[in-house]
């Protein structure tokens, strides 16, 4: 869907602020999310996945925890963020936070996108970023989050990518948001890699660097959109494809 149907369309057109000097499309909360990905915004919300009894992954190489690798990984990104823009995190400490918590505190930001940081777990040669998505307005972060991360050489075996996946994180926030499986606890080269400081500075760099372009570019050239698709809003009991 070429991103001039939303222009067109009027439907949108409250959403979208333009600046004088720059086209800002700094969007307010919205439902679908069918729109044009946000440009201009002021803040990241870097929620670290699981936590307290949740513990998500356990790599059996490593023994971490990826509640632990989460958590990292946001500090981290918020450090690459630092005087750059607005960070909020979700969770700062080990503590559980139910999923839909989570989306209702998204959901009192304007202006802001979400970024879910994960671990994936799989067979032990399943390696690779994987990013998540759903929301037409979230695409081209997803896209350019999983483009950075791929850049630190991960070849990809098995996983898919871009992933275009109905989940809370990635329906039900009123905010461009993303979830990213930043590589996997499973697989014995990327899980010793995240013991060593300098691969983990490298990967939320990568993350840092895409929230950065979005803001300065918006989708730029990264287009098509994907098409809109009007489904409810994600739930406990949906099964996993
Ligand atoms: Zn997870």
């Amino acid at each position: 869907m070429a991103i001039t149907f939303f222009m067109q369309s009027g439907f949108c057109a409250s959403f979208i602020s333009v600046a004088h000097a720059e086209t800002k499309i700094s969007c307010r909360r919205d439902v679908w999310g069918h729109r044009p990905g946000p440009k201009g915004f002021s803040t990241v919300i870097l929620d670290a996945g699981h936590g307290g009894r949740d513990s998500g992954a356990r790599s059996s190489i490593t023994g971490q925890l990826e509640k632990d690798a989460a958590l990292v990984m946001v500090n981290l990104v918020r450090e690459e963020l630092k005087n750059k823009m607005n960070c909020v995190l979700m969770r700062n400490a080990d503590e559980f936070v139910d999923l839909d918590e989570r989306v209702a505190y998204a959901n009192r930001y304007e202006d802001a996108v979400l970024v879910s940081i994960h671990f994936n777990s799989g067979g032990p040669s399943v390696c690779g970023p994987e990013v998540f998505y759903w929301r037409v307005d979230s695409y081209t972060l997803a896209k350019r989050i999983l483009s950075n991360l791929n850049t630190l050489g991960s070849p990809q075996h098995g996983n898919r990518g871009l992933v275009r996946r109905r989940l809370r994180l990635t329906r039900n926030p009123e905010i461009p948001c993303v979830l990213v499986e930043c590589g996997y606890l499973s697989n014995a080269r990327e899980a010793s890699a995240f013991l060593t400081p300098s691969y983990r500075v490298r990967l939320a760099h990568a993350v840092a660097q895409a929230i950065l372009s979005q803001r300065a570019e918006g989708d730029g050239s990264l287009g098509p959109l994907p098409a809109p698709l009007y489904a409810p809003l994600s739930r406990p009991t949906d099964p996993r494809e």
